[in-house]
């Protein structure tokens, strides 16, 4: 049996759809029908050659939702149910080593130096080479963690939660905002989409979202923000002086980058009150610098500056919940479906910001 699998064997070609063998399973690996696969607005990085931790040839895809087409022996889900034919399931992307220093001692596997995320970082040169969800099928290894999924929901909501749903989820678990405090957030793309809702859920009483579209701007409102910053419209100076009045001429006690660009770093430092937290979760890949002054961004004001690197089973998992608590609203986020022979497009529409989320349906 053949898989069709969508690759990048050069950097800025067009993917080129292959056959790829299926190859019998390995204990504990899974045979995954991929229902839906997000194309991430990393994955257009990722196709230009910008993200430092690609190799080729690669099937791009990180971001998946499928059916459980086969199981080599016994495997459970995190809730201990075992995992069966015909079973919607949805897994957390990255497969850490578990006994380095990051996995058992910080319990921090983000930072594992042995971390596998399929169409990201193992080609399909490598076993069990459908490492990738821009494809029809693709295998999970053993150890990688898998939750079920409700029947009778639409996988194409879903892929969200195992990428920018589970960054916005792994920063808010490290910033912590208080109940009643005002966010910010910079960049109105699904991660800040996320990092709105996540706001909301967190208690926060205004959530402020600047961004350059003005129908993400609205999709924000529909999501939770409760006031919107065009930058077409206002200079950064009176985006600054619209934050300032939103919150008492204090500034946001929470400010989250979620665009990855230097530019939005240095607009949510300059929205974030003294003594606030700047959260960043845009950086997928590098995405430029900015004159950086101690004395004035940093101790001056007191400010907290958090990073966030990739996510973990924990995140996935209260992403996902998040999507299951509001699928309709999250639905919203889905403008674009292709099928797998208009990989090309779905990259396209993405990289025009004409989709807030693309998703490639097999
Ligand atoms: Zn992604
Ligand atoms: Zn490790």
């Amino acid at each position: 049996m053949k898989a069709r699998a969508c690759l990048v064997e050069a950097f800025k070609e067009p993917l080129r759809i292959k056959e790829i063998t299926i190859p019998e399973l390995e204990p504990g690996q899974v045979l995954v029908k991929i229902k839906a696969a997000g194309v991430c607005g990393s994955d257009l990085h990722i196709w230009r050659g910008e993200d430092p931790r690609i190799k080729l040839p690669l099937i791009l895809g990180h971001e998946g939702v499928g059916e459980v087409a086969a199981v080599k022996g016994k495997k459970l889900t995190v809730e201990g149910k075992e995992v069966k034919e015909g079973d919607s399931i949805l897994w957390n992307r990255g497969l850490s080593c578990g006994h380095c220093y990051y996995c058992a001692v910080l319990k921090e596997p983000s930072f594992c130096p042995h971390r596998i995320v399929q169409g990201i970082n193992i080609t399909c040169n490598e076993p069990p080479y459908l490492n990738g969800c821009y494809a029809d099928f693709l295998i999970l290894p053993a150890g990688i963690d898998v939750f079920h999924l409700p029947s009778g929901i639409d996988p194409a909501v879903l892929v969200a939660a195992s990428c920018s749903g589970a960054t916005a989820a792994h920063g808010f678990d490290l910033a912590r905002p208080e109940p009643g405090e005002a966010v910010a957030v910079v960049g109105p793309g699904p991660l800040g989409l996320f990092a709105v809702a996540f706001a909301r859920a967190y208690g926060a009483s205004q959530v402020i979202l600047s961004g350059g579209s003005q129908v993400r701007l609205e999709m924000g409102r529909t999501f939770g923000a409760t006031a919107t910053l065009n930058r077409h419209e206002q200079q950064p100076g009176e985006r600054i002086a619209a934050v300032m009045d939103l919150t008492r001429g204090r500034g946001a006690d929470l400010a989250v980058e979620a665009v990855g660009s230097a530019a939005a770093l240095e607009e949510a430092i300059a929205l974030v009150r003294p003594g606030g937290t700047v959260l960043s979760v845009g950086f997928g890949q590098p995405g430029g610098s900015f004159a950086f002054d101690g004395y004035q961004h940093l101790a001056r004001r007191n400010i907290r500056l958090q990073g966030v690197w990739v996510s973990d089973t924990r995140h996935v998992y209260r992403a996902m919940a998040m999507i299951l608590a509001h699928p309709q609203l999250f639905s919203r986020m889905i403008t674009h479906r292709f099928p797998l022979e208009q990989v090309n497009e779905a990259l396209e529409v993405m990289a025009r910001k004409e989709a807030i989320k693309a998703v490639l349906i097999p």
